[in-house]
C-alpha cells in the first residue's frame, strides 16, 4: 500500500516538476528595493474590523518550489520571486515602500508579511532583514496584529521567541498552508510535502509564545469531485479549530501560471469550484467550530474563468457575501443567495462522481 501511494506521489511530483518546466529560468529580476506588491483591504482584526497592509516581498521565493519536489499542484508564487536574492538592506527597503502606504491610517492595523514562500525562512529572508521588519513594527502603536506565513519546518523555538520578544504584546498569526487535514489529498492532490505532525508541531511550537496559527485550507485540489473537496474542506476546518487555530482561512482554488492544475484546466479535466461549494463550505465550517475562531475567505480571482466563480450573473452577489461575512462572521450575511445555476451545482454534486466527467465551462466565453 504505502509502495503504492510512494509511486503515486513520485508521478504527481514528476508532473508538477514538468508543469513548472523552465519558467522558473526565466524568471524576472525585479527591482531589489519594491515590493512584488502591497495593499490595503479593510480587514477583520481581532474581535473588531480595521485596516490591513499586505506586503509581498520579492524574494527567491518558496524552498519546496525552487527544489525538487516540484511545488504545490496549484501553485506559481515562485514566478513573482526574483531571479537574484535581495540582500538584507533591500528587503528593509521594500518594507519601507509598503509601510508608506499605512501614513495617513487609524488604529487598529494589522500587517501582513508575505513572500512567494516563506518569511521565516532565513534562506529566503534574511535574519537581519527579520529583525529590522519586526522593530519598525513594533515602534508603530497602530498596528496591533501582525500575520506571516511560513511553511512548518521554519516555526521553530528559536523563531517563534524572536517574533515574540520583538512585537511585544501584538496578537501574531502564523499562516500555515496546511491545504488538508487528509495525508493523501495534501500529498497526492496538492504535493504539499508535509505531514499533518509537522502541521501540529509547528502549531504547539507557535502557542508556546502565544501565538496563533492561521491554517490555510484549500479548497478544491486537483483529482477530487466538487462534493468530496465540501467533505474535505469542512472536516479540515472543523479539524484544524479543533487544534486550535486562532483563524481558519479557505481558499478556493484559482488556476494559476506553470502549474500541474493548469495543465489540467487546459486539457478540460479540471475546473476551479464554484462559489455555492464556497458558501457551503463557510455554512457548515462556521456552524462546526468555536465562535472565538475566525473563519475568513477572500477567493482570488473569483467570479473569472480561473477563479472559483457561479455563472456569470449572481457571482459578484455571491462573492460579496463571502466578503461580509469573513468581515462579520455572521451566517446571515450567507443567506437569501439563490440562482438558477444552483441546480446545476446541486446536480453536480449528486453526479460527477458517477458520471466521471469534469464538469467544464471553459467553453462559455468566460
Ligand atoms: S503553496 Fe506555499 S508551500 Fe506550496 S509551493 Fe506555493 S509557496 Fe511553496
Ligand atoms: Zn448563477
Amino acid at each position: 500500500m504505502e509502495d503504492t501511494l510512494e509511486r503515486i506521489q513520485s508521478v504527481i511530483i514528476s508532473a508538477s516538476t514538468k508543469a513548472r518546466g523552465s519558467s522558473i529560468a526565466f524568471r524576472r529580476q525585479r527591482n531589489p528595493t519594491r515590493p512584488a506588491a502591497s495593499w490595503i483591504t479593510t480587514s477583520r482584526i481581532g474581535n473588531s474590523t480595521g485596516k490591513a497592509l499586505s506586503v509581498v516581498f520579492s524574494t527567491i521565493g518558496c524552498s519546496h518550489a525552487r527544489g525538487e519536489s516540484g511545488g504545490c499542484t496549484m501553485c506559481s508564487y515562485l514566478l513573482d520571486g526574483t531571479s537574484v536574492p535581495p540582500s538584507a538592506a533591500e528587503l528593509v527597503e521594500q518594507f519601507a515602500a509598503a509601510m508608506s502606504k499605512l501614513d495617513d491610517e487609524e488604529a487598529p492595523l494589522s500587517v501582513k508579511l508575505y513572500t512567494s514562500g516563506s518569511f521565516l525562512d532565513s534562506e529566503e529572508f534574511p535574519s537581519e532583514a527579520m529583525k529590522s521588519v519586526l522593530e519598525t513594527i513594533a515602534q508603530d502603536p497602530r498596528i496591533t496584529q501582525v500575520v506571516v506565513e511560513s511553511r512548518p519546518d521554519y516555526v521553530t523555538e528559536s523563531n517563534v521567541s524572536l517574533l515574540r520578544s520583538i512585537l511585544g504584546y501584538r496578537h501574531i498569526e502564523i499562516g500555515i498552508g496546511l491545504e488538508s487535514m487528509n495525508e493523501r489529498v495534501r500529498m497526492l492532490c496538492v504535493n504539499k510535502g508535509f505531514s499533518s505532525d509537522d502541521f501540529e508541531q509547528a502549531l504547539l511550537t507557535a502557542k508556546q509564545q502565544n501565538i496563533g496559527v492561521r491554517a490555510y485550507v484549500l479548497i478544491k485540489p486537483p483529482f477530487m469531485t466538487e462534493r468530496d473537496a465540501i467533505l474535505d474542506s469542512v472536516l479540515t476546518v472543523r479539524q484544524s479549530a479543533a487544534l486550535w487555530a486562532s483563524t481558519v482561512s479557505v481558499n478556493p482554488v484559482n488556476i494559476q501560471r506553470h502549474t500541474l492544475v493548469e495543465q489540467l484546466w487546459t486539457d478540460g479535466l479540471y475546473r476551479p469550484p464554484w462559489l455555492w461549494t464556497v458558501v457551503e463550505v463557510l455554512k457548515r465550517g462556521h456552524s462546526e467550530i468555536p465562535q472565538e475562531t475566525n473563519l475568513v475567505c477572500d477567493p482570488v480571482a473569483a467570479g473569472k474563468a480561473r477563479g472559483a466563480h457561479n455563472c456569470g450573473r449572481c457571482d459578484q452577489a455571491v462573492i460579496r457575501a463571502i466578503r461580509d461575512f469573513s468581515l462579520d462572521q455572521d451566517p446571515k450575511s450567507l443567506e437569501g443567495l439563490d440562482c438558477e445555476c444552483k441546480t446545476d451545482w446541486e446536480h453536480v454534486l449528486a453526479h460527477e462522481d458517477v458520471s466521471l466527467y469534469v464538469h467544464s465551462d471553459r467553453h462559455e466565453g468566460r
